[in-house]
């Protein structure tokens, strides 16, 4: 038998080890393995390496993906994946292992619909996949962010500012959640509570956060706002940064009207898109494990003749589905852990 395995869409920590670890499951059972190198483009240009032990163990460590990621026009035409199914027949490839997204997985559906045996594994940092508790990547990105925003944080606190940080995670607010928590961000903004933020993202909720963490003794705050918020607005940092600090001088404005020792809040504001540092780095253990645990498991898979299936983790268990039924699952948001973050502090 001899098996593909390739990575698409969005880089993510973990991708490499994973390849690594379908390599070592695949030698571990006398199987074949070869690497397709730009995701689906590499079907397009027969671009296929042998995967030695050695070159695979090389690759554990790396963040990013060693044998590329593209995103491929071709294979959402049925004459590119005809091409794609020719070109892994020529070579001889009976099974595929894509690892990726929910973009890269109906790519995958549609091979095995051509009679090619897929099997997705979740490589994304953004966590969108409803199937899967975790995907490959995000456990990394979200350290990466927590990183990040604990320096951010102490300049915030040494100058008494406001820090808005811009995260990523597409339509969804898991990285910004997670992180958000795990930095103890003062307020987190996500689109899945969009409905409450289209109005110029609610500011008078954030500003009401804002307000009570000043008044409450702790003259600095941390506000992440997840890309999806707002989502056609690159400039959503910026934006709620200007918004932020035209409530900031109402408010002052109107203190000064009306008391004769107000206590203003001085405070400025800075806005931080964090963008590609959230992506890069070595895997966490978390990750890697995810990583070795879900190639381990395709591996198997197409050994034991199955297609169209992904595999993902639930309750710390390593399991397996078909790809649409995986892909119908709507995603269920987190919303007491985000009452929690976003609860106010009143007290002194
Ligand atoms: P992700 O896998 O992270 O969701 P994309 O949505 O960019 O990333 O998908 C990665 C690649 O998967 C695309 O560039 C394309 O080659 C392939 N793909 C995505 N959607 C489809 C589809 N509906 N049919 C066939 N191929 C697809």
């Amino acid at each position: 038998m001899k098996i593909g395995i390739l990575t698409s869409g969005g880089d993510s920590p973990g991708m490499n080890t994973a390849v690594w670890a379908a390599a070592r499951a695949a030698y571990s059972k006398g199987i074949e393995i070869v690497a397709i190198r730009h995701g689906y483009q590499g079907l397009m240009t027969n671009d296929i390496i042998p995967l030695t032990q050695d070159a695979a163990e090389s690759m554990l460590n790396m963040g990013g993906t060693r044998i590329r990621t593209s995103r491929c026009k071709e294979m959402r035409t049925l004459q590119g994946r005809k091409h794609a199914v020719k070109t892994l027949k020529e070579n001889k490839i009976d099974g595929l292992i894509v690892c990726g997204g929910d973009g890269s997985f109906r790519g995958a559906e549609k091979l095995s619909n051509l009679g090619i045996a897929t099997i997705g594994i979740p490589g994304t940092i953004d966590n969108d996949l409803a199937y899967t508790d975790y995907t490959i990547g995000f456990d990394t990105a979200c350290n990466n962010i927590v990183e990040n925003v604990m320096k951010i944080r102490d300049t915030m606190r040494s100058h008494n500012r406001i820090g808005i940080v811009e995260v990523m995670g597409r339509n969804c607010g898991d990285l910004a959640l997670l992180a958000g928590m795990a930095s103890g961000a003062d307020y987190v903004l996500v689109p899945e509570k969009q409905g409450e933020f289209k109005s110029k993202y609610n500011i008078d909720e954030v500003f009401r956060h804002v307000k009570e963490t000043w008044y409450s003794g702790k003259h600095y705050a941390i506000i992440i706002i997840a890309e999806g918020v707002g989502k056609d607005n690159n400039d959503r940092a910026y934006n709620l940064r200007k918004l932020l600090e035209a409530k900031i001088d109402e408010h002052n404005k109107m203190l000064m009207d009306t008391e004769e020792s107000p206590e203003l809040i001085v405070t400025e504001v800075r806005e931080t898109v964090l963008g590609y540092l959230q992506r890069g780095g070595s895997p966490t253990v978390q990750d890697r494990r995810l990583a070795t645990e879900s190639a381990i498991k395709a591996v198997e898979l197409l050994e034991a003749g199955e297609t169209n299936r992904v595999v993902g983790i639930r309750e710390n268990k390593i399991i397996h589905m078909d790809t649409d039924e995986a892909l119908s699952i709507v995603k269920e948001f987190d919303d007491i852990l985000l009452s929690h973050v976003n609860s106010l502090l009143t007290s002194r």
